[in-house]
């Protein structure tokens, strides 16, 4: 039996192929990292930038799967990477307790820092 050929789905950095590694175990879609792996490029792969120098390779028959996996783990890092900018939440002014725009530094009321 040929040995099917392996496809990337995935670059990224170390923490995220490590958490989308055990997500597509979960799975049961058998997985691969490698960060010198010569593989095929999927169509959607996804440009992580600088950092993404680590590759998750599954297997070609197990492609359409593995998009599923790697599509709902893209979306949940964007949800966890917007609600980690609190730079951005309205805040609650400590003197005055005026409800603030997150883009503010002040507090548009009285001029507090946010603390
Ligand atoms: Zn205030």
């Amino acid at each position: 039996m040929p040995t099917p050929a392996w496809v990337i789905v995935y670059t990224g950095n170390a923490a995220d192929t490590a958490m989308l590694y055990s997500l597509l175990e979960a799975e049961e879609i058998p997985v691969r990292i490698g960060d010198e792996v010569m593989g095929t490029l999927a169509p959607y792969i996804i440009d992580g930038g600088q950092l993404a120098s680590v590759k998750v390779l599954v297997p070609e028959d197990r492609v359409v799967d593995a998009e599923e996996v790697v599509n709902e783990f893209v979306e949940e890092t964007k949800a966890q990477a917007a609600t980690a900018s609190p730079s951005f939440k309205p805040w609650t002014c400590p003197c005055c307790h005026e409800q603030n725009d997150g883009t503010f530094g002040l507090c548009w009321n009285c001029q507090t820092g946010k603390g």
